[in-house]
């Protein structure tokens, strides 16, 4: 009762060995797996192009269809390019947020090339790079001193490679930039004139 016999080959064999169909009585295939499997290599053979030529057929037929659902998708901003768009402004958007919270080179370089200067003034003149990374790094320090007495420390430990910069830079300009150890808002903005008379220089040598 378990086996059949397959038209094809006319081997007698387990059930197991047959496909199911709903459309046949007994619920199976006329021919075995091994014969199934056997003519589609051969259809296959010889005919190389009949999948594609079917799914471009079906294609052809049902491009309204088709056509109907991109519209829908592209309007509603759900297709895999904008979806992947949005994915990607997020990352990038965060990425740079943690890039200024940090003051990573991307975001100093973007502060100082906002002043006017070029990726090639920032490779010929790399120490502007941390001149201005240190003046934005004392600003949010003074912001957080006004809530807090413990910065008050880290503010002076910054300040020495501050006060160091600018000693550096009034060395090459001559420019007067007095400067106060108490007085916080008088050595950001004689930092930030340093900064301003570097690259000064920097344009009158070109
Ligand atoms: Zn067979």
């Amino acid at each position: 009762m378990n086996k059949k016999v397959c038209t094809k080959c006319n081997k007698n064999k387990c059930l197991t060995e047959f496909t199911k169909n709903k459309n046949y009585k007994d619920g199976l295939n006329y021919h075995c797996k091994a014969c199934i499997k056997e003519y589609n290599e051969n259809f296959k053979l010889k005919n190389p192009n009949y999948q594609k030529d079917y799914f471009k057929e079906y294609y052809k037929k049902n491009k309204p269809k088709y056509q109907e659902t991109n519209k829908k998708h592209y309007e509603a901003g759900t297709t895999s390019i904008q979806r992947d768009k949005e994915k990607w402004a997020k990352y990038t958007d965060e990425w740079h947020r943690q890039d200024a919270k940090k003051l990573g080179k991307t975001y100093v370089k973007g502060l100082l090339k906002r002043k006017g200067l070029t990726n090639q003034d920032l490779i010929e003149m790399p120490s502007l790079i941390d001149v201005q990374k240190e003046l934005v790094e004392t600003k949010r320090m003074m912001k957080k001193e006004k809530n807090s007495n413990i910065a008050k420390i880290d503010i002076e430990l910054e300040l020495g490679s501050v006060f160091q910069t600018i000693k550096e830079t009034q060395k090459k300009t001559n420019l007067n930039l007095p400067q106060e150890k108490d007085n916080i808002a008088l050595t950001i903005n004689n930092t930030g004139k340093a900064l301003r008379a570097l690259i000064e220089i920097k344009k009158v040598q070109k």
